[in-house]
């Protein structure tokens, strides 16, 4: 396995429930370490072009306005196989069908307001990283 790092988004359902602390409790009980993170409150013109890849989809609209709707927090998440492994402790996109004991399945009230994103590849977490992090912004344990 090689060390990896993924982008994770804490949604406005999660910050409005005040989890951050319980989920950033998971994430690094699973191995994962926070080695960027910030507060921001996206615009819209920043949820659209984040979800650009469903812009097509019917809950485009929606999914937009609910990720504004709110604080938001994105970190960046690093260790072993750090994609798969945050993905394994989001759970599920849809909590219902999440297995217990991960983050959607505790915090998420439905499909459309699930608590947290988590990149889907390595490519994917590039990109997004590079997203709303300068490499300057980023502090692994080790140099
Ligand atoms: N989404 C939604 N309705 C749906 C499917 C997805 O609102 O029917 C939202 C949901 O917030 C999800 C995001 O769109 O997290 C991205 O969807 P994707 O299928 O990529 O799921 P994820 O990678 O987040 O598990």
């Amino acid at each position: 396995m090689a060390v990896e790092r993924t982008l994770s988004i804490l949604k406005p359902d999660a910050v409005g429930k005040n989890a951050i602390g319980q989920i950033i409790a998971r994430i690094e009980s699973a191995g994962l370490q926070v080695v960027a993170a910030r507060m921001t409150h996206l615009t819209q013109g920043e949820a659209e072009g984040f979800y650009a890849v469903h812009s097509e989809r019917p809950f485009f609209g929606d999914l937009v306005k609910f990720m504004i709707s709110g604080p938001v927090m994105v970190m960046v998440l690093e260790g072993e196989n750090a994609v798969a492994t945050y993905r394994d402790v989001m759970g599920a996109t849809d909590p219902k069908k999440a297995t217990a004991g991960t983050i959607r399945a505790d915090f998420a009230d439905s499909i459309d307001e699930n608590a947290a994103h988590g990149s889907d590849s390595l490519d994917n977490a590039k990109n997004e990283i590079a997203y709303f992090f300068r490499a300057t912004e980023i502090c692994p344990r080790t140099r």
